[in-house]
């Protein structure tokens, strides 16, 4: 069975497309057949195209046009032409999956695309106003192109939170603004949902038993508190600024800041926004850049505010475990994933550092030897610690599968 995988975001689009042995989904993650990227960013008015195939086949390209649907149907058609194809024909593809960032508290797991359902993923982009639309014009742009048979499913960012408990979901502001819907939704469910499945099944033990936290550290990141498989708290909120430090983005600070900001400095809107969300957190704090990995070789270049920008982020993450391990009353598992927390050995360290109180103890060989899936505790300690690649586009796959294979 062939599924295809669209993550349609603002300014750049990863597609790949699964091709299922015997139309049955394997224990382990599969590789994509075929991994295509368009990226609107690099050089104004082009689109990069990207496409690799598991055969070895490589295509780049650089087209001339802001014409994003005609780029999408452009990289599509490499499914099938040219030397980077793998299909026969369109018709080949089962179901094409679509990660859409926000479902409000209504979607609580994957749904089959309907006009309902788009017409809920416009309703929504009030919440999520540059995610739900581009998720939106991939979903429709895809409809054009492969015609209104072949099934298409929305994977939500926001429906593995949707089980929160209401003190872990309802802000301290008046009762008026959550019957508006503002309250924590959460994001990276995707990952998180995951993540623990994967656990479970790294660890060889039931999901229903065990007590997760989940660390998702790239760009964005977010915690996760898990029990019986369900998230029952996490860091981000209402938007994806809330919780711990983040590359570009603050997390958490003091709202007094923004009142500060607005009266003394008159700040707009719009500059509150770029402010918190693109010059903030590692960006903001090092003055030198939202990837780590340029803030550590600042760090040992002797750049002190590189150092603090570390120390804040570590700082900041340990606050988080604390606040989603009292949320969950027990610890079993800690998990690291996305690009820091799969890569970064400092920030597993540094974090698991103060965790020792509670019996945790990290092999630090294992930790330094760029595990994969693996757990990185020492056999006495009390909590696992797992480094876990996250598949994101592979959970929405799965999603497809199951969501086909119980139509039929
Ligand atoms: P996204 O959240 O956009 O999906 P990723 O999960 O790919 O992003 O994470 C990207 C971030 O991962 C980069 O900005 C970088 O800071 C971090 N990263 C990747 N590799 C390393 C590494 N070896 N050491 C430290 N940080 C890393």
């Amino acid at each position: 069975m062939k599924i295809l995988v669209l993550n349609a975001g603002s300014s750049s689009q990863k597609s790949c497309l699964y091709d299922l042995p015997n139309d049955r989904l394997p224990e382990d993650p599969l590789e994509p057949v075929w991994d295509g990227f368009v990226d609107w960013t690099h050089h104004q008015g082009f689109a990069e195209v990207r496409v690799k195939t598991a055969a070895g086949a490589v295509l780049k390209e650089e087209i001339q046009t802001t014409d994003k649907p005609a780029v999408v149907q452009h990289l599509m058609n490499t499914l099938w032409q040219g030397e980077t194809q793998v299909i026969e024909k369109p018709d080949e593809i089962a179901a094409v999956g679509h990660r859409v960032v926000h479902g409000g508290d209504k979607y609580q797991e994957r749904v089959r695309i309907t006009p309902a359902v788009k017409a809920a993923i416009a309703d929504l982009a009030v919440f999520a106003p540059v995610h739900n639309p581009a998720n939106l014009e991939g979903i429709e742009t895809t409809e054009q192109i492969l015609g209104p048979t072949v099934p298409q499913i929305a994977v939500f960012d926001t429906a593995f939170h949707t089980h929160l408990p209401p003190p872990a979901y309802a802000y301290p502001i008046p009762y008026r603004y959550l019957e508006q819907g503002i309250r924590r939704y959460g994001f990276h469910g995707i990952s998180h949902q995951y993540c623990a499945h994967r656990a479970a099944q790294l660890l060889g033990r039931n999901l229903q038993e065990l007590r997760l936290i989940t660390c998702h550290l790239g760009n964005g990141c977010s915690l996760a508190a898990i029990q019986n498989g369900v998230s029952i708290d996490t860091t981000m909120g209402f938007t994806p600024l809330e919780g711990v430090m983040m590359g570009s983005r603050s997390g958490s600070i003091d709202p007094g800041i923004l009142i500060h900001l607005l009266r003394q400095e008159n700040y707009t809107a719009d500059e509150l926004d770029k402010l918190l969300n693109r010059a903030s957190g590692l960006q903001g704090v090092s003055g030198v850049s939202a990837d780590l990995r340029q803030v550590m070789r600042a760090i040992a270049d002797g750049n002190q505010q590189a150092k603090l920008a570390f120390d804040v982020y570590i700082h900041r993450l340990r606050a988080g475990i604390g606040s989603m391990l009292a949320s969950l009353g027990g610890l079993d598992a800690l998990v690291f994933t996305a690009g820091v927390g799969e890569n970064s050995a400092p920030v597993r360290a540094a974090t698991c550092q103060n965790l020792a109180f509670l019996g945790l103890k990290l092999d630090l060989d294992q930790n330094n030897s760029h595990p994969v899936d693996q757990d990185i505790a020492t056999p006495d300690s009390t909590i696992r610690v797992l480094v876990i690649h996250t598949q994101e586009d592979w959970a929405i796959a799965q999603e497809c599968w199951r969501l086909v294979t119980s139509d039929r």
